[in-house]
């Protein structure tokens, strides 16, 4: 869990505020057009630079050193032969489920763990690596971000809130705003493009390019669990399958190889052991329980709100989105301290305090209050700080003041309900990781995957992981992927 990032969001928007006063025209480098851009190239590095940090803390780094040198060397070697080889890229994978990459103006590109996973070869890897160094080199960002920055609002999945509770939830999205920026068609269509024309360059078939976006077109009508928001904010995949594979011919053309890479194998060894779908290690929900293995805590959540997990926050909400519940950690030492710290930094005025104790831990309880600027609505808070295990913990749920006493009830409930976590069964789990299997006769992929442990209604998100149909044929040799749990 990392420490909140209050300080950062305020200097992202007097960034954003500065950049917007400053508009200029500027050449595009990949069309060499004049054209109008919100941001000087100084600006771009500056707005990737600071909000590099809180993207990082909002998901986490995926630490694996092979993986991480692999896109890397790679996504070096791209930059250089890009329309900006001088830039200074900078390439992370983050801890997320979410199949997803994207770009922050001034060079930096991320991939999520899931994105990585549902790759089947380098060339797909590469052909989406282009497309967001292209974002970056046709500086659409730079273009376009300020609108939809300020547009940002209530963006964690499944937790719906009023307009009044988001800014407090928006705390652990810093910077995110960027994360899911939408870029016009236009723009999409010429990252494509470039995207093409990069992975060609450095010796990819950019036609498998093509064939990932059926695997993004498949996960997103499989719904459900990982929603690939790559997807959502582009344009329909079918026609840019079909243009990709255009492209990759003409570009194929151009350039003078007689091969091009796709290096299956090669990928998936990379991926094996990859952590796969949610990490429970990170904190999981279970029959109205939050778990956190790691940090060894636990406390009750209220039946049939909507929650999310991320690493500066949990948040809980009832639906329709009439209050909030957060659990975040305090930057302070004390818990005098940290409560300051929450009232000052909310501009919360203080109704009462006192010291308490919560299962045996030192704790305190807050009280207090604050009227919405804009909408002259009352809001109550009840926040109880627990220390715990050198950590300041705070459970924070706020209300409108006419609906504040029938949700203290269940602020009550699970505040109070903060506890050590000791049971061994909630501590000791593992996330799935990938594993690469090498057929040893031929076969069908389901009968593959049946015969290695995959059950009957996890079939189709394995075809698709794999990049085929349940009924492909798989000659002897070939690897697939399939998963397992391990330590
Ligand atoms: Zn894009």
């Amino acid at each position: 869990m990392e420490k909140p990032v209050f300080l950062q969001i305020r200097l992202y928007i007097g960034l954003l505020l500065a950049a917007m006063l400053m508009q200029s025209c500027a050449i595009n480098p990949v069309t060499g057009k004049r054209q109008l851009m919100l941001l000087s190239e100084n600006q771009e590095k500056a707005l990737g630079t600071q909000s590099d940090p809180s993207i990082v803390a909002t998901y986490g780094v995926y630490e694996d050193e092979n993986l991480q040198n692999f896109i890397t060397s790679k996504g070096n070697l791209m930059g250089r032969i890009s329309h900006k080889p001088k830039l200074g890229y900078e390439f992370k994978i983050l801890d997320s489920p979410v199949v997803n990459a994207f770009a922050l103006p001034g060079g930096y590109v991320y991939f999520t763990r899931g994105i990585m996973a549902h790759f089947n070869n380098e060339a797909e890897f590469a052909g989406v690596l282009g497309h967001e160094i292209g974002h970056i080199t046709a500086r659409h960002s730079a273009q376009q971000y300020s609108r939809q920055i300020l547009a940002q609002v209530g963006l964690v999945a499944g937790v719906i809130l009023s307009e009044d509770f988001r800014q407090y939830a928006e705390i652990a999205n810093t910077g995110v705003g960027l994360l899911f920026l939408k870029f016009g068609r236009d723009n999409e269509s010429e990252s494509d493009r470039l995207g093409v024309e990069y992975s060609t360059k450095i010796g990819y078939d950019a036609h498998e390019m093509a064939g990932f976006f059926s695997t993004l077109h498949r996960l997103s009508e499989q719904g459900g669990g990982s929603i690939p928001t790559f997807l959502s904010t582009h344009p329909d995949p079918i026609d840019r399958e079909k243009n990709v594979d255009q492209l990759a011919a003409q570009w194929q053309r151009k350039v003078n190889r007689r091969e091009f890479d796709i290096e299956r194998n090669k990928y998936l060894r990379r991926i094996d052991g990859l952590v796969y779908g949610e990490d429970p290690r990170q904190g999981y929900f279970e029959s109205n329980n939050f778990y956190h293995p790691e940090l060894k805590f636990q406390f009750p959540v209220p039946s049939n709100w909507q929650t999310a997990n991320m690493p500066t926050q949990v948040q809980m909400a009832p639906e329709g989105g009439k209050a909030l519940m957060l659990l975040t950690l305090s930057n302070e030492k004390s818990l005098n301290q940290a409560a300051d710290a929450l009232l000052q930094q909310n501009q919360w005025q203080l109704v009462s305090n006192k010291n308490e104790r919560v299962n045996g831990l030192n704790a305190m309880s807050v009280l207090a209050q604050q009227v919405d600027q804009q909408s002259q609505q009352a809001i109550k808070i009840q926040a109880y700080l627990i220390e715990y295990n050198g950590l300041i913990y705070q459970l924070i749920g706020m209300a409108y003041q006419q609906d504040f006493n029938n949700y203290l009830t269940h602020f009550n409930r699970t505040m109070k309900g903060f506890k050590k976590l000791s049971d061994a069964s909630k501590i000791n789990v593992t996330p799935e990781r990938i594993k690469i299997v090498e057929i040893q006769r031929a076969t069908t992929l389901q009968a593959a995957l049946k015969k290695n442990g995959i059950s009957g209604k996890r079939l189709e998100e394995f075809a698709i992981l794999n990049g085929m149909q349940l009924n492909d044929q798989l000659a002897k040799g070939v690897l697939i992927k399939v998963v397992e749990k391990k330590k």
